[in-house]
This record gives structure tokens, sequence and C-alpha cells, in this order.
């Protein structure tokens, strides 16, 4: 990699491992880097010893201007089968870097460590920000999210965000939103020899309302597009004993779109249910977890922010940018629906996030900091 500073931090990323549930490393680094531009790094732990963030401001001189966040995940999925090489370790072929992270998303921290660094260094010890620059970076996104939403409850704001995520020229305005559910199906238990006289299979029940599930209608928003239905697994009864199975419990994704709610989803279970006559054989109800359901959004298409992003990239990367709806979730969707921050999701990508054989672009690390850095200007000086 190019021996600059940039590539040095997107190289010390890459080996700090950072599985979801073990970021303090790769806090601890980014806490590091900062507290060398002269900022006071925050810890904010999501739980006792588990799942720290990073957060830092650099003050502006006028309280009233804008604010902008800079944000970004710390953390990466777990190594999957199939590398070739180390996913620790970078190796670059090219313009490209294998390694777990090199795209989703160490490059993107480190451009925005990159272009911080760089607006405070110009600035000669007297940052021309009027605004507040926040800087943030989040344990458990892979997770549930812990680490951005700890901080969003511990006072974390800005006017407008870019989430640094992996997405270069296809800018993500909006995300869907997603929930996830269980419905438990109720049979009766008989001896198998006397079925089907006698007892009531829950795994047949169950399997019909997986299919009623997969046919059920989504919402259309004109931007964001169609929910989604998926029946994601399936388990009831017992291998070793000869009875009718009596339970059956199946397992359900739900991606919505703007005005789709958890409440709406169920009742679609529960009707699906009813449509077969087994509503008073069946629980529905949405999965337990720590943090909220993400909700699905969009932000303005003429919001400042997204016109100054696709400006510099337009300058910047010599093309034009397209705008995109994601059709999964990230923590920029509590940026928007939980703290009420227009986020423009961008940052440098690569291929094969979430897989085997990942890699990163080192040209559009290099230009995402520099694009930044642009914005950073424009919005907050
Ligand atoms: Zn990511």
């Amino acid at each position: 990699m190019p021996d600059n500073r940039l590539f040095m931090r997107y190289d010390r990323l890459i080996r700090t491992p950072s599985v979801t549930g073990n970021e303090e490393a790769a806090a601890a680094y980014v806490a590091k880097e900062l507290e060398g531009m002269g900022l006071t790094a925050e810890w904010h732990w999501a739980a006792e010893g588990k799942w720290p963030s990073i957060k830092a401001t650099l003050k502006g001189s006028d309280p009233s201007a804008k604010s902008l966040l800079l944000i970004g995940h710390l953390d990466t999925v777990a190594v999957t089968d199939g590398w070739k090489t180390d996913p620790f370790t970078p190796v670059v072929e090219g313009d490209r870097v294998y390694a777990l992270g090199s795209s989703d998303m160490k490059g993107g921290i480190a451009a925005v460590l990159e272009a911080v660094n760089r607006f405070i260094e110009k600035s000669d010890g007297h940052p021309p920000n009027r605004g507040d620059l926040h800087l943030a970076f989040s344990a458990d996104e892979e997770g549930l999210s812990r680490g951005t939403y700890k901080m969003l409850r511990e006072g974390l704001s800005a006017d407008m965000a870019i989430m640094a995520e992996c997405r270069f020229d296809n800018i993500a305005i909006g995300f869907r939103g997603r929930y996830s559910m269980t419905a438990d199906v109720r049979g009766t238990a008989a001896h198998a020899s006397r079925y089907p006289e006698t007892g009531r299979n829950a795994i047949i029940d169950a399997a019909k309302l997986a299919v009623a599930i997969e046919n059920l209608p989504t919402a259309k928003h004109p931007e964001v597009g169609s929910g989604t239905w998926c029946v994601r697994h399936i388990e009831g009864g017992i291998k070793t004993t000869l009875s009718v199975p009596d339970k059956c419990g199946i397992f359900i994704d739900r991606y919505v779109v703007p005005g789709e709610t958890s409440a709406s989803c169920v009742a679609q279970v529960l009707g699906a249910a009813a449509s077969l006559g087994i509503e008073d054989r069946v629980d529905v109800a949405l999965t337990k977890r720590d943090t909220p359901f993400m909700e699905s959004f969009v932000i303005e298409r003429d919001h400042p922010l997204l016109l100054s992003v696709v400006r510099h990239f337009r300058e910047v990367a010599g093309r034009e940018p397209s705008l995109e709806i994601d059709r999964s979730v990230c923590d920029s969707n509590y940026l928007v629906v939980l703290g009420g921050i227009p986020t423009v999701t961008f940052g440098p990508s690569g291929e094969g996030f979430h897989g085997p054989n990942e890699f990163g672009s080192m040209k559009e690390v290099e230009q995402a900091a520099e694009i930044y850095e642009r914005v950073i200007r424009d919005i907050i000086c």
C-alpha cells in the first residue's frame, strides 16, 4: 500500500481484528489517533466491558451554525469459510486490498480519520469551522447496533451525518427497515399410527402458514420500493418419539418500507393464520432484542449535505454517482429514525463484504478522504 498516513491507518485497522463483540483494540487505536489530532476521545460502552464506541467533537465557533457528524462502525462480521489469504493481513493486488473489513468498513474509518486530520492540520491551530464536527466510531453494527444506539441515548446528535459505509458511486439515501418474528404453531400429539384420524400435525399447519406468509402482500413506497417476507427457519417434531408433532415454530424476516409497522406485520401473519382456520393454534411474537427494530427511511433528494457529497464526488471521482435505496438496514436507520439526523450513506467500497475474499479499493479510500474533507468545509465552515 502507498507509504502514507491514510494507508498506514487502513493497514493498522485491518491488522487489528474487531469482529463484533471484540472491538476494544480497534476502539483504542481510533481513540489514540483522535487524541493525536488534539481531540478528546470519549468511550461509550454499550454494556459492562463490552461493545465500546468512540466519540469526539471538534467544537465550532458559532453555536447557531449547522453541525456535521461523520460516523462509521469499528466491527466486522466473523471470518467465513473460503478465504484464500489471511483475513487479518492485507494483501494488495493492483488497486485491491484483500482482507476482512477492507471494504466493510475499515477503509471508511481510515478515510474519515484522514479527512479530519487534514482539516485540522490545514487550519494551523485555528480551525475555521463555525459548526461542530462530531465523529463517532461504533461497536456492534454487524450485531444489534448497540454502539450507535447507546451513543444516541447518551446524547449523540448533529444536524446531519455521513455514514461512511461501503457505498461509493451508489450513495444510499434511504434504507428499508426490518422486523423479525416467530410464529409458534400448536398441534395435538397422538400415536403416529393413529394419524391422521387422531392428532393434529403442527408441522403441516406451520408449513401451510409458511406458504401463506410467502404470499402475503407488502406495501410499495414510490422511492423505497417494496417490503419482503422471508421465512428463514422452521423447527418442530421429535424424531425419536413416535408421535404426531404437537409443536412447530417458524422464524420470519420482514423487510419493510415507510408506513409498515411491526404491529401491521404481526397482524398480517395472524391474518394468514386466520385464513387457514388455525388462528387459535398460532402465537405470533416479535423477536426479543436489546435494541429497537430498525425502521425504514428516505432523506430529501435536495438535502444540502447530499448535494454537497454529490458535487464533490463528481469533481473528485470524475463521474456521476447514483442515488439508491439500500435493501437492508444499517446504523443509518437509527441515526435518521431515532436521532432525527438526515444521513447520507457514502464511503469507499469494494466487493465481497460479509463473505470470503472481501476486497477494498485503495483509490476509493483516497478519494473518499478527499471528498469528506471538502464536504466538511462546505457544511460547517
Ligand atoms: Zn458495514
